[in-house]
């Protein structure tokens, strides 16, 4: 199947916020996460499968960011997101971990 161009051009997101990293080589460090939505794997270990979902164009994505909370359209262009980002941490210390859902299942 063909993507759209509106699947090239935006993803699917859950969630912008800053936290510290749990687990991996970054274990302990502040981050700021891009939850992606949209996962075709199945990892039994998997800690989030509700973002296994693909949402539809009404669906609603959370923002937590230094000015507060809000919710915004699932579907993100990379502008908004790198938007999203500098508001989840102003300062820029922060490194920025994709996630997901499957960041890699996305062009
Ligand atoms: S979200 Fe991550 S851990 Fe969960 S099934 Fe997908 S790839 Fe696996």
């Amino acid at each position: 199947m063909t993507p759209s161009p509106a699947t090239l051009t935006r993803v699917p997101l859950v969630e912008v916020f800053a936290s510290i990293q749990g687990e991996g080589l970054y274990l302990g460090q502040p981050q700021v996460f891009v939850r992606l939505a949209g996962c075709p794997l199945r990892c039994a270990w998997c800690d989030t499968p509700g973002s296994w979902a693909t949402p539809d164009e009404g669906g609603r994505a959370r923002l937590d960011l230094a000015d507060g909370r809000r919710r915004v359209p699932a579907w993100a262009s990379v502008e908004e997101l790198a938007g999203w980002v500098e508001a989840a941490d102003p300062g820029g210390a922060r490194p920025v971990s994709l996630t997901g859902g499957e960041p890699l299942a996305r062009p």
